[in-house]
């Protein structure tokens, strides 16, 4: 699984390029090796400079990168519905109008309890 999606890793590499004072011709200055954002890892890796630092500069990739990350949940910026979990009945939001669980664990949850019951019905 991976953290950021192709796009967002893009625009992380593009401020890499144009704001990290650490980035030089595709190395960090810090660690003498490749940036961390532009290794196959790149799109799993977390960069304390680059969080704290460069990404300050970008206030809309800060949001997608954080919300990628799980490193900040606002309130206002996602889950226009409040929706109840179908397969543990937790309560969580959503901005997917038809979304029916919580998680993708309880996805499958609910797909194996929907599909044994469909099973059931047919026995
Ligand atoms: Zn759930």
């Amino acid at each position: 699984m991976t953290l950021l999606d192709k796009q967002t890793l893009n625009k992380v590499k593009t401020l890499c390029k144009t704001t990290c004072c650490n980035y030089i011709d595709g190395k960090c200055a810090l660690t003498d090796s490749t940036c961390d954002y532009f290794t196959k890892a790149g799109d799993n890796v977390s960069c304390d400079w680059f969080e704290q630092c460069v990404l300050q500069n970008d206030t809309e990739l800060k949001k997608a990168y954080e919300e990628r990350h799980g490193i900040s949940y606002t309130e206002t910026g996602i889950g226009k519905y409040s929706r109840i979990c179908k397969a543990c009945s937790n309560h969580f939001k959503t901005d997917t109008k038809n979304k029916l669980t919580c998680s993708n664990e309880c996805r499958k949850e609910l797909r194996k309890q929907t599909n044994s019951a469909y099973y059931l019905r047919q026995s």
